[in-house]
């Protein structure tokens, strides 16, 4: 049971912020822990290939850089928790966590909650979610061999997402709500040359149809309002994030998105709790500045130690 264990550093979030974080407090001796729902990497290690993390010129899979992270910071020490995280509460000297098995206290607290990808709220959505719905191609990618699928998106994950998609499908169609891409050039260069890849350009997603599985997508032009249905098995939504931070409502200062106020040195509206990656508010949201914010956040809780 954890409940009487205090950590000097608590750190809530396994992706590359926490996990540096964790390496970072650990090799400075401070007893840490990870609090993680899912795998090492968080929405990193959903991605299937990083193609822009400095010194992987061939670049890396997701999974595997979140593995290495993770093993960097367990062999200075530092522990890690898979759980399900119920409440937050900052109200004391120490930092509560409320997990299902009890609870856990640190002196400090890291918030590295990262970002879920944001739903589209249309019809379907959410009743064909795992049949034929989903937010994660490198997760469901395979199950959609030879078959016609939809992105919906035009950010570097949709076009990035859409791409590693044509290894499978035989058709991907891109829907975005405009003309013009969001995505990094290069990215964008590749997806107009492959053949398998297919724009809906002005169009946003009015409802997503089928039975048992998802069986086509209802598409609306926005400047005709015109309706059309592409025929899909599968389609994959990357409409942005959202933040992951409902649980520290009204208990630290956030922006009107949800993003956890905080600078570059990672200090939030409450002493001792730090933010970093995803979940902070800042221009660019890249592995490399989430490695980056979990290494200031770390060396910030340590002084913090220091001075209470
Ligand atoms: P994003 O950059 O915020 O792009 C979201 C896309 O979805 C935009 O094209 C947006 O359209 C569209 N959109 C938003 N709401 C919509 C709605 N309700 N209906 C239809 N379309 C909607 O999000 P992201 O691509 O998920 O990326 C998130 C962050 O991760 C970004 O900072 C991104 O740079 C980063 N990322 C980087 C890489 C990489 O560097 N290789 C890979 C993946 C993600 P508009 O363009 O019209 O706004």
């Amino acid at each position: 049971m954890a409940d009487d264990k205090v950590y000097d550093v608590l750190i809530i979030g396994g992706g590359p912020a926490g996990l540096t974080a964790a390496l970072y407090a650990a090799r400075s001796r401070l007893k840490t822990v990870v609090l993680e729902r899912g795998m090492a990497g968080g929405q990193a290690a959903t991605t299937n290939k990083i193609e822009n993390y400095p010194g992987f010129p061939d670049g890396i899979l997701g999974p595997d850089l979140g593995q290495a992270l993770e093993k960097q910071a367990a062999n200075f020490g530092a522990e890690f928790v898979q759980t399900e995280i119920e409440g937050v509460d900052l109200s004391g000297d120490q930092f509560t966590v409320k997990a299902y098995e009890g609870d856990y206290k640190g002196r400090t607290l890291i918030l590295a909650t990262g970002a879920d990808p944001k739903k589209l709220g249309v019809n379907g959505e959410e009743e064909l979610r795992g049949r034929g719905v989903s937010y994660c191609a490198t997760c469901d990618g395979a199950f959609f061999k030879d078959q016609e699928v939809v992105v919906v998106g035009g950010g570097d994950a949709a076009v990035e997402e859409a791409l590693f998609l044509t290894r499978y499908a035989k058709k991907v169609s891109i829907v975005h709500r405009r003309t013009q891409l969001r995505a990094a050039p290069v990215i964008q260069e590749r997806a107009k040359a492959n053949d398998k890849v297919a724009f809906v350009w002005d169009s946003v997603v009015d409802e997503i149809k089928g039975e048992k599985h998802v069986e086509g997508v209802v598409v609306k032009n926005v400047k005709t309002g015109e309706k059309t249905t592409i025929p899909a098995a599968g389609i994959f939504i990357y409409v942005g994030l959202v933040p992951n931070t409902a649980l520290l409502k009204g208990q630290i200062e956030m922006d009107a998105q949800g993003y956890v106020r905080a600078g570059e040195d990672t200090l939030t509206s409450k002493p001792g709790v730090f933010a970093a990656g995803d979940c902070r508010q800042k221009p660019l949201r890249q592995v490399v500045t989430a490695v980056s914010d979990g290494a200031v956040a770390a060396m910030a809780a340590a002084k913090h130690l220091e001075e209470v």
